[in-house]
This record gives C-alpha cells, structure tokens and sequence, in this order.
C-alpha cells in the first residue's frame, strides 16, 4: 500500500492532530500540493532551481581511504554537504516555496532550532522577494548567533521565543499560532518530515531526490544495488530522503541513527526511536521522548539538528514494520568519527552526519565479506567549528 492513507497515516503514526481552525488549512495545502506534484511545470521548475541554484545533482563519492580503514565496508558519500547552504535543507525549502508562490502566499513563517532550517528559508524568500518570519527559542538565538547574523542579512526577521524551555519545540508552537492568527497570506514552511499531514509526506517527496540520484548513481558505479543505507535521523528529512526510493528493495538493509547524547540510558539524548514511546506532538502521532504523564522532555544532543524530541511519523513506522533499523551514537562517538572523516578524506562532516559515519566501524565488525554502503553525508562542518573547539579544547 502506499503511505501515507487518505487522512495522512503511516500505520498507526502521523494524522492531524490539531485544532479545528487550522484542518481547513492543512486541506488546502494537501489539495495544493498533489496539484503541484502532479503538475510537469512544478516539476521543471522545481528541477531548475535544484539544479541551477543549489547545484544538483550532488556527486557519489567513494571514499576510498575511509573504506580501507573500515576493511569490510565499501562506503560511498552522498555528497549533500556541497548544495548552496552547506546541508540538504534546501531541496525542501525550494520545493515549499514554490508551492507557497503558487498558492499566492506573501508571507513566510518558518521555526528553527540550530537555525540552519532558518537560514534555507531564508535563503529561499530572499530569492523570490518574500518576507520571511523566523521563530527561534531565545536560548537557541544566544546559543547560534551567527545563523541569526545570516538570516537577518538575507532580509528575515528573527522572532525570539520567550516560553517554555526556549528551543525548538516552543519555536514550533509559537509558529503554529501565528498561522492560525494570519491565514490568509502566511505560509507555514515545516523543516523535516514532521508536522501534521500532508507534511511529512510533502517533504518526504520533496527530499527523495537524493536517494533517486544515489540509486541511479550507485546503480552506474556498482551495477547492482548497495546493501546498506546509512543516516542520521534529527526529525528525519534527509534520510527518509536516501531511504524512500529504496524502501521497496527487500535486500537493501535501511539503518538511521538517531543521536545518544550522553547515552540511551543517560536521560540526556535525543533517540525518540530507539529509547521513547508513541506520543503525540506539533500535529502528527509519532515516536516521542515523554515521561510518564506524558510531558515531552527536554532533547539533547551535541548535534544541534538532531536535538528534537519527536521524529518524523514514517521513520516510527519504518521501524514498527522492519523496513528500517534505527541505532543510537553518542556525542563522543560522534565526534571521534567526525575527526576520523576530516583525517582520512579530508572531508569536515556537520556534527549531525557524523554520527551517521560513527555507525560505520560497528557495521563494518558485523557484516560478513566485503558490503556496499551509501551513508547520506547531509551537511559540512563549518558550523560545527565552536562547539568542536569547544569540546576538543583547541
Ligand atoms: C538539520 C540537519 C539534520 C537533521 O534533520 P533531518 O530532518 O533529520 O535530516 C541533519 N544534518 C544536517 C547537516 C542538518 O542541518
């Protein structure tokens, strides 16, 4: 069957959980978007600015000296850290955009944690000439100044907010009530593939030209099939990306890594997948951290784009039916890998794609014989180098 249902499902998980004055919007926009998908103008044009703008498509790279280290894996990159932006956050912000102009939307509103979802919003109403709302905790704005130096340059205004814990979640609140309150020209421009229906499924769509590109990719290189995938799962997007257009192949085995912080059992990390519990949040059923009343925790990872405490719906539905495998990384194996990548290809990964690199050394002392691998390297480190100075003490 294909996912998600009518009502926007993933078995059990996603929906629209929300209040009645925001379904007719979230229906407009379903209806909109399946126009658009199904438009081949949306589509070029779409293309265009994936290919002429942001520099698609991105290159397959095998990494020959980190595969020698690996001794059993054959790992190929999937190089999304050389888009415009440094990350794959822009495939989806270019898609959403488009849509929004075709809705005749004036007005941008978008949340942001680390501010890199921030600064692609940005990047993308800058582009077009549209006034852009950013949302971001007040804690985060201290903690990531510098993407709120970018997106002011760009033209967005940036919101701090004051409630809650002051992060990510309570960005996403507050974005969510000024579109209730400014429906008619505002457009709401969800980062991952979380949020209610049609959400996940639009930015899911929207990101699977990464994992379209490294099929055909690997298929030229390899002639066959790679036999694992390899992600970092924050809400998700990029590795729903990578693992949609291969969820079919019963031989291709799908892993995403979610971020352990200071470990599964250390209260301190962001696993929703591998160390929460069905809950609902910002919309959608999914696999939550919560305690037992069923209040949402408080995230954490060193990686500032997987600090989030829900997870895209289909990624809690991927590991209900077996078709993907999810594991934690700590900060510390995070940073090793990080380190690892820098030395042997030079290549300086986002902190977040180095816990997908951190998985590979645990992988490579499992398989039998010699495997192929396509690890979805989603951004470059640069803006990593503080908290890395800051951790290694240099
Ligand atoms: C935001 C971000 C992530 C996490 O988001 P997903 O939706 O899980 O992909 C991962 N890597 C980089 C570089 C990011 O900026």
């Amino acid at each position: 069957m294909r996912m998600p249902d009518v009502n926007g499902h993933f078995g059990e998980f996603g929906g629209r959980y929300v209040p009645e004055t925001l379904m007719a919007l979230l229906l407009d926009l379903e209806k909109d978007f399946s126009l658009c998908w199904k438009d081949p103008s949306f589509r070029k044009e779409f293309r265009f600015y994936l290919e002429e703008y942001a520099g698609r498509p991105t290159r397959l790279y095998y990494a020959e000296r980190l595969s020698r280290q690996l001794k059993t894996l054959k790992v190929y990159l999937k190089r999304e850290d050389l888009l415009h932006t440094g990350a794959h956050k822009v495939n989806n912000t270019l898609g959403q955009i488009l849509v929004a102009r075709r809705m005749g939307k004036k007005r941008i509103i978008a949340e942001t944690g680390a501010g890199q979802h921030g600064v692609a919003t940005a990047t993308v109403c800058a582009l077009f000439g549209l006034k852009c709302v950013v949302y971001m905790g007040s804690e985060d704005v201290k903690r990531q100044a510098l993407n709120v130096v970018r997106m002011k340059l760009m033209g967005a205004d940036v919101v701090p907010v004051e409630s809650g814990s002051k992060t990510l979640k309570d960005a996403m609140n507050e974005a969510i009530r000024d579109w209730v309150t400014n429906v008619r020209d505002t457009y709401y421009l969800i980062g991952t593939v979380a949020g209610p229906h049609p959400y996940p499924y639009m930015v899911r769509e929207f990101q699977s030209v990464i994992g379209i590109e490294a099929r055909k990719q690997f298929l030229q290189k390899e002639k066959k099939l790679p036999d694992y995938l390899v992600a970092c799962v924050g809400g998700g997007s990029n590795a729903m990306g990578l693992f949609y257009p291969f969820h079919q192949d019963k031989k291709v085995h799908i892993i995403g890594v979610e971020a352990a912080g200071h470990g599964l059992h250390s209260g301190a990390h962001s696993a929703a997948i591998t160390a929460g519990s069905p809950g609902v949040l910002h919309g959608c059923k999914s696999a939550l951290l919560q305690d037992e009343n069923g209040q949402v925790s408080i995230a954490h990872s060193v990686a500032a784009g997987l600090d989030y405490p829900g997870v895209g719906p289909e990624h809690a539905y991927f590991n209900d039916t077996g078709i993907a495998e999810y594991v934690g990384v700590t900060d510390v194996e995070a940073i090793e890998a990080l380190k690892v990548l820098s030395r042997t290809e030079g290549i300086i990964p986002a902190l977040e794609s180095a816990h997908a690199i951190a998985y590979l050394p645990k992988l490579a002392r499992k398989v039998k014989g010699k495997k192929t691998v396509i690890l979805c390297l989603s951004g470059r480190g640069d803006k990593d180098m503080g908290t890395i100075s800051e951790v290694l003490g240099a």
